[in-house]
């Protein structure tokens, strides 16, 4: 399913801050025409009372938030920080081959995404059957070269005598999935199920795995944060229930043709509202009549209701009046977001003809792993290559400059693959750590954070919250679309 592809610092205002900026209500910044994909009607002022609901962020959870309720007579606003959509969907539109350096794929049965990208009239096509294709990736362990087989055999595979034939980046999945503790996944958040939040690492030792082999499997290139001592196991096994859910459904992996960007781009054209771009949010106050939202251009937005989608990396930056309490306020500070940075390379030759290896490879050194790309017209040809590193690796990446982690990349790349010499050039470093509104790719949970879960989400008085980080049964596009419903139906229902 698409899921298995995938693996700031803003401004905090006092209440002094908000003060300023409500002093500033109705006075629009000069630029800011340029801004709205739609003016407002009216001035501001005027407008204000006659919203219903203003949403925060447009991801694909605040675009779908905005459509159900259009759908049900409410007049909506969108505030969306960047100057575009999207937010996690991310392709590189102007470069070959269409890069997506966010959301990549859907599973089969991803009927809320499906049933988007219908409505949007952008074309979804079968992308899964295209990463199988071509010889396998390659393991590059101290930047010696192996094949499966010849790592089942190799001196230095610590894994127990069962696990030995597998890739290292296969092992957490595949003993998650073999020793999932939970009868029934989507009790993963029940309170019963709480003495289950241990760590990743701790998991893992019962599963017969030593240190060494649990920094190799997950520390290198972890899907979520940068060690197993900083994972909830729990997490993993929701997770898993719902990738095996996913993939019951069958093996395809759907992405749009021409670049995922283009079904938010295209949900956005569908709202009646306004969505204004480059209007970050700083503060959130509540009065007893509704929801004033301060923006850093100086503009003010009331509504009678907030719909959040704010990722909580990006939250945690916002003044909110009345503050947040509890397990909310404790979420909101404190949740993990995972640091992944990549790089995108061409081939002028496709050096793994002239070599007869994959391009794919995963190495436990400074080049991290390297994915192909093929979304193009042609199944069989390769669009690009994805260079990708996790955790602390990205990092590392993240604190050098982008031309320096371009010219690693490619050199790492050439020395692996002697064929790869002079054919190969780095266009595009992105890094989602080092993405203001966002802070990192997808949300995590520490283990004993599940605990958080269940009020994290919970509405704030007219403030209430969607986004993938509040979604507790489908996960990544789905999990972000899931929980706009819910938001949607509490606004209805209030
Ligand atoms: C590399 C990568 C690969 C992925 N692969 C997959 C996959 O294969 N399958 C899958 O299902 N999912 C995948 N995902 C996850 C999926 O992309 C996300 O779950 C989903 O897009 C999140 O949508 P969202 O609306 O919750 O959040 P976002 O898309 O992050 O939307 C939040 C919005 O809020 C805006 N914002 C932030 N701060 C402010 C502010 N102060 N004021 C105003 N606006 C603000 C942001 O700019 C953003 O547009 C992947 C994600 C990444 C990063």
């Amino acid at each position: 399913m698409g899921m298995d592809r995938r693996s700031f610092t803003g401004g905090i205002i006092g209440a002094a801050g908000i003060g300023a900026v409500a002093g500033l209500a109705g006075v629009v910044p000069a630029n800011a025409a340029a801004r709205k994909k739609k003016a407002p009607k009216a001035a501001p002022a005027a407008t204000s009372t006659q919203l219903d609901v203003i949403i925060l962020g447009a991801g694909i959870s605040g675009l779908h938030a905005a459509h159900l309720l259009e759908e049900q007579g409410q007049k909506v606003r969108i505030l969306e920080a960047r100057d575009r959509v999207g937010g996690r969907i991310m392709t590189l539109l102007d470069q070959p081959g269409y890069p997506e350096m966010g959301f990549n794929s859907m599973a089969a049965a991803y009927g809320r995404g499906i049933d988007a990208a219908n409505r949007a009239g952008v074309q979804l096509q079968e992308v899964g059957a295209r990463w199988r294709m071509g010889p396998p990736p390659l393991l590059y362990i101290g930047n010696q070269p192996l094949t499966r087989e010849q790592w089942a055999r190799f001196p230095g595979n610590p894994f127990p005598e069962k696990y030995r034939n597998l890739m290292p980046g296969e092992v957490v999945g595949a003993l998650v999935a073999q020793n999932n503790r939970l009868a029934d996944w989507t009790d993963w958040n029940a309170p019963a199920s709480a003495p289950l939040d241990i760590s990743l690492h701790a998991r893992l030792r019962e599963l017969g795995l030593s240190d060494a082999a649990i920094h190799l499997c997950n520390d290198i290139a972890p899907y979520y944060g940068t060690n197993a001592y900083g994972l909830s196991a729990l997490m993993m096994e929701y997770n898993d229930g719902f990738v095996k859910t996913m993939a019951a459904a069958g093996p395809e992996s759907l992405a749009v043709k021409g670049g995922n960007l283009l079904l938010p781009m295209a949900l956005a054209k569908q709202i009646k509202g306004d969505i204004l771009l480059g209007t970050e949010v700083r503060g959130i106050v509540q009065n007893g009549s509704g929801v004033t939202v301060h923006c850093a251009d100086g503009t003010t937005h009331t509504a009678r209701k907030v719909i959040c989608s704010l990722p909580f990396s990006a939250l945690r930056h916002v003044a909110i009046e009345p503050g947040l309490s509890g397990l909310q306020a404790e979420a909101v500070a404190q949740l993990g977001y995972q640091s992944i940075s990549m790089v995108f390379v061409t081939a002028e030759t496709p050096f793994w003809e002239q070599d007869g290896l994959s391009p794919a490879m995963w190495t436990d050194g400074l080049l991290g792993n390297v994915m192909i790309q093929r979304f193009g017209d042609d199944p069989a040809q390769i669009t690009g290559l994805l260079a990708q590193a996790r955790g602390n690796l990205a990092q590392y990446w993240d604190a050098m400059a982008p031309e320096t982690v371009k010219a690693m990349v490619v050199s790492r790349i050439e020395a692996l693959r002697p064929a790869a010499k002079g054919k190969i050039r780095a266009h595009s470093f992105f890094s989602w750590a080092q993405e203001r509104f966002n802070g990192g790719d997808v949300s995590f949970l520490a283990p004993g954070q599940v605990r958080l879960v269940n009020d994290m989400a919970k509405p704030a008085g007219a403030i209430h919250f969607c986004g993938e980080h509040t979604a507790t049964n489908a996960r990544g596009l789905e999990g972000a679309m899931e929980s706009a419903e819910r938001a949607a139906l509490e606004v209805l229902d209030a």
